[in-house]
């Protein structure tokens, strides 16, 4: 499943290849993953001009002169690829944009993702991006002081479930929260109301150093790139490693159920 490396890495890349480029065309094979009926997002999409790509958690953000957004979400993974003028668009895709230069960008989910567009001045209503949380990259926006604040808030819930929820934090999902904990010391059922100051600050480095990492290698080995060229990043600490020395004490690591998730562990260092 796509997490912040991922997205962020494909959002860039979208940013620097699609800039510029006018819509010409839309193909919808899939209108359950529309917001708007088929027609009305055809009619908002018709003729703009990408303005930008960003991205926030596991969202994109397509800015389009004039007037709309386009918002993308993976869900469970997929593929989203450019396709240079003359390249044939896979056979499996649920929709397609495509440009005046004959270049097209296309998108397929395993299960199932979102493409909304939203009037750019009604950006803000648009529910599932409006309550995202902190971007846990953002210098200015995620401090020592903003995460400090946001644990005090949810002192009552347990670790796990406070940096997976997407209001909180924007884009850690069961993936990277994995190996997160395990840097910080943290079992993740503990109570955040018992998590330390030491272990909020190895906390709050252990998702910078974390993210940063995955991000710089392109995201995960078993997810695809802009261009179908997988990540760079395999190498977990402990997370999907059951039953393999722990890096740190050799202690074979665990897999548990926390809640509805799975998680992998070393029962030595997160006591
Ligand atoms: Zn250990």
């Amino acid at each position: 499943m796509p997490e912040l490396p991922e997205v962020t890495n494909l959002a860039r890349q979208m940013d620097r290849e699609l800039r510029g480029r006018r819509i010409a065309d839309v193909e919808i094979v899939q209108p359950k993953c529309l917001n708007v009926p088929p027609e009305e997002f055809k009619r908002l999409l018709a003729s703009t001009v990408v303005n930008g790509v960003t991205s926030r958690g596991k969202w994109i953000f397509m800015d389009l002169e004039p007037r709309a957004t386009l918002l993308l979400n993976l869900g469970m993974g997929g593929e989203v690829l450019f396709h240079r003028n003359g390249d044939p668009l896979p056979g499996n895709h649920q929709s397609a944009i495509l440009f005046d230069d004959g270049s097209a960008f296309s998108q397929h989910f395993w299960w199932f993702g979102y493409v909304h567009v939203v009037k750019t001045a009604e950006l803000a209503s648009h529910a599932m991006t409006a309550a995202l949380g902190l971007d846990p990259l953002d210098d200015g926006e995620f401090t020592r002081g903003t995460f400090e604040k946001l644990l005090e808030q949810k002192k009552r819930s347990t670790i796990k479930t406070v940096l997976m929820d997407q209001k909180n934090i924007a884009g850690i999902g069961n993936v990277y929260v994995q190996d997160i904990l395990f840097t910080a010391g943290l079992h993740p059922l503990r109570k955040t109301a018992d998590v330390t100051v030491s272990e909020r600050a190895a906390l709050y480095g252990a998702i910078r150093s974390q993210l940063r990492n995955a991000l710089e290698l392109g995201g995960l080995a078993y997810e695809k790139d802009l261009y179908n060229r997988p990540g760079r990043f395999k190498d977990f600490l402990v997370g999907y490693r059951e039953g393999k020395p722990c890096p740190v004490c050799g202690t074979p690591i665990q897999k548990i159920r926390t809640g509805s998730t799975a998680s992998f562990i070393c029962p030595h260092c997160q006591e």
